[in-house]
């Protein structure tokens, strides 16, 4: 049987073993996959260990993915370019391909699940981190009319600025959000983790426009339900990225890419009781 697993720290409430379990079932492929606490300061050896027990992929999940990038031997253009990993793969001789998978999890969701179209949309993001680092590039490569990531630090929303340099591009801080409309506000800030909401402007989103929420939860986040106050056309969190990210993963590991209905569906239905 092939081993996967996903390091993080918290890992207790990840959703991603039942996830790849039923992709497997799906798929009709025995694997095994298991979530283990890895503290950053345990990353490397903690690798080691998986590697050297046979592990044939790992999901990498906050605070880890750029340690992961660092790690790998080899990158893909886009986890190159978001200097962060949340997939590696393990060759027959130990050597690690590092890959991002958050960026196209996100625009699948928005464009094929929640029919949200990108192209032509003012489109902003609220955090710096490293989920953002992951979606800038796939959301730039759908042709956005513009982009702008703000940040409480503002410093690192500018650095992303001159990073991915994109004439469309802009960095900021959220007192420079006044005066301005967005089609879809995307929240990549962890704020929702610990029941906050970044200050932000009564009139941002734009008639008809939708907010979408990275982190996701059983009950509406605070930004799920301040899109719900400003009666955005659309106001969801992150359960479908995650499962989409999940099955892009399944797909560089396994060659082979699992129905994602079913499963966003499932996990919807669990919430809700
Ligand atoms: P990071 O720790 O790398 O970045 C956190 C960001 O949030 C920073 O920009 C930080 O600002 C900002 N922030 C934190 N607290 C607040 C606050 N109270 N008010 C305003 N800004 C705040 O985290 P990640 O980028 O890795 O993850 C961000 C979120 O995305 C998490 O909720 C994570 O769970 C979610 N996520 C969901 C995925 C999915 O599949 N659905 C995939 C990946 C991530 P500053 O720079 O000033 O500190």
């Amino acid at each position: 049987m092939d081993h996967y697993a996903v390091f993080g720290y918290p890992i207790q409430h990840s959703k991603s073993p039942i996830i790849h379990q039923q992709f497997a079932h799906q798929t009709a492929q025995t694997i095994d996959y298991q979530a283990f606490a890895v503290p950053a300061e345990q990353f490397s050896s903690a690798l080691d260990n998986f590697i050297a027990q046979g592990g044939k992929g790992l999901n990498c999940t906050v605070p880890l993915k750029e340690l992961a990038f660092l790690q790998a031997h080899h990158l893909s253009d886009r986890a190159r370019m978001s200097k962060a990993v949340n997939t590696l793969s393990i060759d027959v001789s130990g050597k690690l391909r590092g890959d991002n998978t958050d960026g196209i999890g996100l625009v699948k969701d928005l464009q094929d699940n929640q029919q949200t179209p990108l192209q032509h949309s003012a489109i902003l993001i609220l955090g710096a981190g490293g989920a953002t680092r992951g979606i800038i590039g796939p959301i730039l490569e759908q042709n956005p009319a513009k982009l702008v990531v703000a940040n409480r630090t503002v410093e690192k929303a500018i650095t992303l600025e001159h990073e991915f340099n994109h004439p469309i591009l802009g960095g900021c801080g959220f007192n420079d959000l006044h005066g301005l409309h967005f089609d879809l506000i995307i929240n990549a800030t962890s704020a929702s983790l610990s029941n906050e909401l970044p200050p932000l402007p009564a009139d941002l989103l734009a008639a008809n426009g939708s907010c979408y929420d990275l982190a996701y939860a059983n009950q509406a986040t605070p930004f799920v339900r301040w899109g719900q106050q400003q009666n955005a056309a659309k106001s969801i969190d992150g359960l479908g990225m995650l499962v989409e990210q999940a099955a892009e993963a399944f797909y560089i590991w396994r060659g082979m890419r699992p129905d994602t209905q079913p499963v966003i569906q499932a996990l919807n239905n669990a919430r809700d009781v």
